[in-house]
């Protein structure tokens, strides 16, 4: 998947123009901003990959297609609500304490229900987002540990992995990398 976030619309379309079909984004705001000129891209999957605060899920459900970041079941329900079909992951914390965003291993088997008593919600799988860090060996044991989540939950895609650890991601068996730096070049500061 390309992360485009605070790159302007033109570079999703320059994108798309390369055969990119996937593409991430972080902020339901920014991207609403861009929709209109990336609403027509035929066969092109927009995911949100960033926090979402239930307050804008019905405008998310409407602009995305996949959501990578429910993490509880009340988010599920309310992306539920606005009745248009959507895929969904759920954001697991590997980290424990380290991280804040994503719900905890525990907290998944509840999730994963409240999705399931969802009828317009389909769960593709989990996503994480390891603490950062440089060195693509320090981020494996995440991914693994996301890995044998997903088996233990019989779920089977995996979103994890950026510019600088995918290669790591991949070979833990990730099926979806979200990679912006690499393709893109230096974000400047949102
Ligand atoms: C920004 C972002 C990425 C992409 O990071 P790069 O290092 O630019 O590849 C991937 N996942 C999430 C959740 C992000 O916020």
């Amino acid at each position: 998947m390309a992360v485009t976030k605070v790159f302007p619309a033109d570079v999703l379309l320059e994108g798309y123009e390369l055969g990119l079909r996937d593409f991430g984004e972080n902020y339901v705001q920014e991207f609403e901003g861009k929709a209109p000129l990336t609403g027509g891209l035929a066969g092109a999957r927009f995911h949100l990959i960033g926090h979402l605060q239930s307050n804008k899920s019905r405008k998310a459900a409407e602009l995305f297609h996949v959501i990578q970041t429910v993490d509880s079941p009340k988010l599920a329900r309310r992306l539920n609500e606005p009745g248009k079909p959507l895929d969904v992951m759920i954001e697991v914390k590997t980290s424990g304490e380290e991280s804040k965003e994503g719900a905890s291993p525990e907290e998944i088997p509840a999730i994963v229900d409240a999705i399931a008593a969802c009828p317009n919600l389909r769960l593709l799988g989990l996503m994480t987002m390891p603490p950062w860090s440089d060195e693509p060996e320090t981020t494996r044991p995440y991914f693994r540990r996301l890995r044998e989540l997903a088996e233990r939950l019989g779920l089977r895609n995996l979103s994890m992995g950026m510019s600088h650890d995918f290669e790591a991601a991949i070979q833990e068996g990730a099926t979806h990398i979200r990679v912006g730096t690499a393709l893109f070049g230096k974000r400047k500061k949102p």
